[in-house]
This record gives C-alpha cells, sequence and structure tokens, in this order.
C-alpha cells in the first residue's frame, strides 16, 4: 500500500468508526473512538468479538464500550510501569557487574603486588624489605577498604532487586485481578479459559463454562445508588467463589457479568454448581447497613455450556452466552444449559 491508499484506507476506518458510534448516538470521546476505529480496521479480534456481541445482544453504550476500552487498551498503563520497573532491575544489575568488575581489577593489582614481592624478596636488604613489607601492607588495606565497599554495594543492590521484586509482584497480582470485587479479571479469565481448554484436550477431560448475569442491574443502580451497586458487585462475587474450588475459576468478566470456569466438569456437574451459586445468592437478603433499609433480594441469570472437542474459546463463550440470553428470556433467576437451546 502507497502512503495515499494508506492515507484513503484510514480516514475510511476513522469514518466507519465516527459514523458507528453516531448511529447509535454514543458520543465519540477519544476512548470509544478508538475501540471504534480499531474494530473497524479488524486488527483486534478479541475487541472486535466484544463489541459484535454487545451488538448483537443490543447493549451497545457509552459505558459498555468504555469498558472494552479499559479491558483491550487500560492494560497499557501496567506495561509501562513494568517497562519502568524491569529497566531499574537492568540498571541495578548492571551497576553490581561494574562493581564486581573494578573490584576484580583491584585484586588483580592486589596479585601482582604481592608476586612481585614474593619473587624479589630474595634479593630485598633489611631496609628495603621494611619498605616493600609496607608497601603490601598499604595495598592489603586498600584491598580490604574496597572489598568493604564492594558488600556495601551488593547489600544496597540486593536490598534494591528484592524491593522491586516485592513491586514487580503487586504490579502482576493487580494486572490479574478486578479492581472493585478483587477476583480475577477479564484478561486473566480469557488465559485461564485457554489455559483450560488446553488442559481439557490434552487429558480428554470434560469442560464447562458458567455466564453469569445479575438480573435487572441497571434497576438496582437507578433505585439505590451506583455505589450500593458497587457492593452488591462484591457480595455476589464473594459469595460466588464461596460455591466453587479446586481449580474452579471465578472471573468478572465485565460491568455485572461473571464467567466460572470449571475444569474436570461435565455439564450436568456444571448446572449443578450454576444452581448452587443461584440459590446461594438469591438467599441473601440485603441491608443497607446505613438506614436499615432492605434492599430485597439480588437474583442471577446463568447459561451453562460444556466444551466441545477442537472448538475455539469464543465458540464455547458464545453458546454459555446463548444460554444465558434464554435464561433471560424465560423469566430470569434461573440456570438454562445448552441443551435446551436447541428446543428455544
Ligand atoms: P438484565 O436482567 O437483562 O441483565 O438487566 P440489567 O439491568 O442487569 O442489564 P443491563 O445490561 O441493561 O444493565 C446493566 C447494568 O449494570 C447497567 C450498569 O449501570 C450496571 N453496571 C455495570 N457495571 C457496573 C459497575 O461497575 N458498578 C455498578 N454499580 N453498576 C454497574
Ligand atoms: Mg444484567
Ligand atoms: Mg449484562
Amino acid at each position: 500500500m502507497n502512503p495515499a491508499e494508506m492515507f484513503s484506507e484510514v480516514m475510511r476506518w476513522a469514518r466507519l468508526g465516527l459514523n458507528m458510534l453516531e448511529q447509535v448516538r454514543i458520543p465519540p470521546t477519544p476512548a470509544r473512538f478508538t475501540v471504534a476505529y480499531m474494530h473497524q480496521t479488524g486488527q483486534m479480534a478479541d475487541l472486535s468479538m466484544a463489541l459484535n456481541r454487545l451488538i448483537a445482544h443490543d447493549k451497545l453504550s457509552g459505558q459498555a464500550v468504555d469498558e472494552i476500552y479499559d479491558q483491550f487498551f487500560g492494560r497499557f498503563i501496567e506495561e509501562a510501569e513494568l517497562r519502568d520497573a524491569s529497566q531499574r532491575i537492568e540498571r541495578t544489575v548492571t551497576d553490581v557487574v561494574d562493581c564486581i568488575a573494578a573490584a576484580s581489577d583491584s585484586a588483580e593489582h592486589y596479585g601482582s603486588v604481592l608476586s612481585d614481592f614474593v619473587g624479589s624478596s630474595e634479593i630485598y636488604n633489611d631496609a628495603d624489605l621494611g619498605k616493600a613489607a609496607a608497601a603490601v601492607l598499604d595495598e592489603t588495606r586498600l584491598m580490604a577498604a574496597a572489598n568493604r565497599r564492594l558488600e556495601e554495594r551488593l547489600q544496597m543492590s540486593s536490598r534494591d532487586i528484592e524491593l522491586l521484586r516485592q513491586h514487580l509482584e503487586r504490579l502482576e497480582r493487580e494486572a490479574s485481578l478486578d479492581a472493585l470485587t478483587g477476583i480475577a479479571n477479564r484478561k486473566s479469565f480469557d488465559t485461564a479459559l485457554r489455559a483450560a481448554i488446553v488442559h481439557a484436550n490434552n487429558e480428554s477431560r470434560p469442560l464447562t463454562l458458567l455466564m453469569v448475569d445479575i438480573d435487572h442491574f441497571k434497576q438496582f443502580n437507578d433505585l439505590h445508588g451506583h455505589l450500593l451497586g458497587d457492593q452488591v458487585l462484591k457480595l455476589v462475587a464473594h459469595n460466588m467463589i464461596k460455591c466453587i474450588k479446586g481449580q474452579d475459576i471465578a472471573a468478572r468478566y465485565g460491568g455485572e457479568e461473571f464467567g466460572v470456569i470449571l475444569p474436570s466438569t461435565d455439564l450436568d456437574d456444571g448446572v449443578t454448581v450454576a444452581d448452587n451459586i443461584r440459590r446461594y445468592v438469591a438467599a441473601k437478603q440485603l441491608v443497607n447497613r446505613k438506614t436499615g433499609r432492605t434492599l430485597g433480594q439480588i437474583t442471577l441469570s446463568i447459561g451453562a455450556a460444556e466444551y466441545r472437542p477442537g472448538e475455539t474459546a469464543a465458540a464455547l463463550v458464545n453458546r454459555a452466552d446463548e444460554a444465558l440470553y434464554l435464561a433471560k428470556e424465560s423469566g430470569r433467576n434461573r440456570v438454562v444449559s445448552e441443551t435446551e437451546l436447541s428446543t428455544a
């Protein structure tokens, strides 16, 4: 593609992206435009999948597109931090290597002073011997001081490296967890699902995926406010964790939606777990601690699908998603298995 063709191609993507947002009356902030533009380029399959999913369910909104932006571009900030930390480690290691090189130079020098002294000791007279011994003593002192400096330097560097290691560990942890609920985030969900699929294929084990969505959550937010809504998200996340075990992974998939990966679990058992989660959450009577007011009950709709050998993660997510939407259509507060899809 020559520069003129490239220019018109980029302009085309930009216009299509802008039109797409304009059509659904979503104000094109830079973040939303980025998502719409990248979707038009077709260069980010996962991003397009997330966007198409919203369109398919008629859920395209400014907030939903902002969320996609955070999922796919928010991590650049973390990457910048990681880059910074790894550059600092590199600098510390270079310092240590320089220090060791300097120490080895002075050790070599000391060695040559010693061997000169030993080599020439036969021809020294007493006075010269005294002088030469004093020179060796000076060198020994210098050498000891250099060693002490090296030791201090190494101790400092090892403290620095330990701090950096802890910093990296924290960044890594934060990058994989959802900031609000503290459970796995979308990024870890994608990674974990891919790993679970590899495991299911290699070990010929079943694998079931649950897609979980809070019912009428918009209404809850409108009625009680976003802050209490956030508390509910935390509560649902923590209660969901209580209903799973072992290698199972519960993640915040986005907004008020969660994904639960159940390795070595067939569809029937997966549906049982899903129903446990549904009943456990529905049994909670929510009370506003500040006002003592009852907030009622939170219910969940859940779709369950079992992995079919050879299919992609996206295909599995789609099937669980379809089952979830069937659960919504058939009245909410229920679990629908993919087996019910063909009869729908
Ligand atoms: P349905 O039963 O069909 O799922 O209805 P719904 O209202 O739950 O679904 P809808 O997709 O219309 O609305 C989702 C709501 O979830 C809207 C949005 O404000 C809320 N939501 C998404 N993320 C958050 C969040 O982080 N905190 C809070 N408090 N609310 C959120
Ligand atoms: Mg919902
Ligand atoms: Mg939803």
